[in-house]
């Protein structure tokens, strides 16, 4: 029985205006190679980097939300190999007093088939967050025999996270980059897009085998590892990793030895495949970079950082749910969407003061404000998402105000119109930005509350069906609901239901 332990090596380019070590915009368009270079990221010799204030700030403030001790003093160090898209020869990073060290990441897991289909929390402890550049680009162009390099990337600012080897499955990982990404972009210190290789992961997978149904207490103890790189989505991670747990348990089932090694992945084939023997860091001779000053901080410039730490995904779900009353499926779509979560807040917001306004009562009641909440949330993740289509509600084309939606979820919450009178006057009010007090007159959608009104259409109805109202008399209560229905149609919807349900009622006697 082998069971697997998985670290995570995590990339991610920064979004700061400038490069790590120029002044050079901070752009790697593909599109038009080598237009952001300078002697300095292109290596020249006499040149001198500057180090990127922003990008320092970026990193620490990461490590700071992950819960890391951030060490007064850092440094640069170089880290020497020779590959054409390294311009120096050696990258500028950070080897033994990173930014950052000693933090952890919480995640939940939704389904682990070895612990059955129960959720639990999983930690994942990180052990440092450096900062480092990143390299250029080589393109193989297909058919030639030639390469080709685009020094754009060179030089951009690049976080790398290492975590402990706490995790044990595929699962596992999948969840740790999607919730690290989401923090990145909470963060707003990268924009962690993986498929543009604005986060990259990279996995080191070993299994061990169980002793006494325990793991080995020691590195020694633990079985080969090996590294797998390319994964530029996070169902390559999952994929990737499952795929390398199940080739090695097979390879040491057979009695074969594995080989410390880094192995690509191919998205194609499902597979993935020797790369190179690994090296060790004796391999980079690192030492400190002679060309930077070391970095003191002072306690002002972390304290500075801190304030900018926002409220994180994991605060944001409890205070969604302890808040509103939100369900955890409702709360987590806010989550992972920051817009729709802005105008969700905006609009219950103004929702208490328009019912304030119309009951001239003083306050919305403790369990009314959470009735509100409810329902807005329930129009928004719905009917809203649904007229949006994938698109962004804050993109300027969305007409309906936080203002304007929540008088239309004040009529509906009192009564004033039925909800299938509101999916018209929602729909006119998102082909035209209308509030919804003028798109009801104008529309003649106001519910009919008119007593004889009603009556009126309820005579009707009965005259055109007199097989459902003897079965109604008879005892069949499904033929009153059909009646209702009707009544409804025959209104358009504008009757006021519970008018409509007594003045039927008595009608039927
Ligand atoms: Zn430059």
């Amino acid at each position: 029985m082998f069971k697997p332990t998985i670290g995570l090596e995590v990339h991610a380019e920064l979004n700061t205006e400038t490069k790590m070590f120029c002044s050079c915009r901070n752009e790697p368009d593909p599109s038009k190679p080598n237009l952001n270079t300078c002697p300095v990221c292109m290596g020249h010799p006499g040149t001198l980097p500057t180090i990127n204030k922003e990008a320092v700030k970026k990193v620490i403030k990461t490590g700071m939300a992950l819960g890391c001790s951030i060490p007064v003093h850092s440094k640069f160090d170089r880290k020497n190999y020779f590959y054409p898209d390294l311009p120096k020869g050696y990258q500028i990073s950070q080897y033994d007093e990173p930014l950052c060290e000693n933090g952890l990441l919480e995640v939940k897991i939704p389904i682990d088939s070895e612990q059955g289909q129960v959720p639990y929390l999983k930690t994942v402890r990180v052990r440092r967050v450096h900062l480092e550049e990143d390299t250029g680009r080589l393109l193989h162009p297909d058919g030639e025999d030639y390469s080709l390099v685009d020094f754009n990337r060179a030089g951009v600012p690049l976080m790398e996270l290492v975590t402990e080897p706490d995790i044990r499955s595929a699962v596992e990982a999948r969840r740790f980059a999607e919730e690290l990404q989401l923090i990145l972009r909470y963060l707003n210190v990268s924009f962690a897009d993986m498929e543009k290789g604005q986060m990259r992961v990279e996995a080191n997978i070993s299994l061990s085998e169980l002793k006494n149904g325990k793991l080995p207490e020691n590195e020694k103890g633990m079985g080969t590892k090996v590294e797998v790189k390319n994964l530029n989505s996070f169902k390559a991670v999952e994929r990737a990793i499952d795929y390398e747990i199940k080739r090695q348990a097979e390879a040491l089932e057979k009695g074969e030895k594995l080989i410390q090694e880094t192995r690509g992945w191919d998205e194609v084939k499902g597979k993935t495949y020797s790369q190179r023997e690994k090296e060790g860091a004796k391999d980079y001779r690192y030492f400190p970079e002679p060309d930077l000053p070391p970095m003191d901080h002072s306690e002002k410039f972390l304290n500075e950082i801190k304030a900018t730490v926002p409220e994180l995904p994991a605060q944001k779900r409890q205070r969604l749910v302890a808040e509103y009353g939100l369900g955890e499926f409702e709360a987590e779509t806010f989550v992972q969407n920051k817009d729709l979560s802005n105008y969700f807040e905006k609009t219950v917001s103004e929702l208490s003061q328009w019912v304030d306004e119309t009951n001239g009562t003083a306050k919305v009641s403790p369990e009314e404000f959470l009735k509100l909440s409810k329902l807005s949330a329930n129009y928004l993740l719905t009917d809203i998402q649904g007229l949006l289509n994938g698109e962004s509600i804050a993109r300027p084309e969305f007409l309906i105000t936080p203002e304007n939606f929540a008088e239309l979820m004040c009529l509906i919450y009192q009564g004033k119109i039925s909800s299938k009178i509101a999916k018209t006057v929602l729909e006119e009010m998102y082909d035209t930005g209308a509030d919804p007090s003028n798109v009801i007159e104008s529309k003649g959608l106001s519910q009919i509350s008119d007593q004889s009104e009603i009556e009126d259409i309820i005579k009707k109805v009965i005259a055109e069906n007199p097989k459902p109202v003897e079965d109604y008399k008879q005892g069949k209560e499904a033929s009153f609901q059909f009646l209702v229905g009707k009544i409804m149609a025959a209104s358009r919807g504008k009757a006021n239901p519970e008018m409509t349900r007594q003045a039927l009622k008595e009608a039927l006697k």
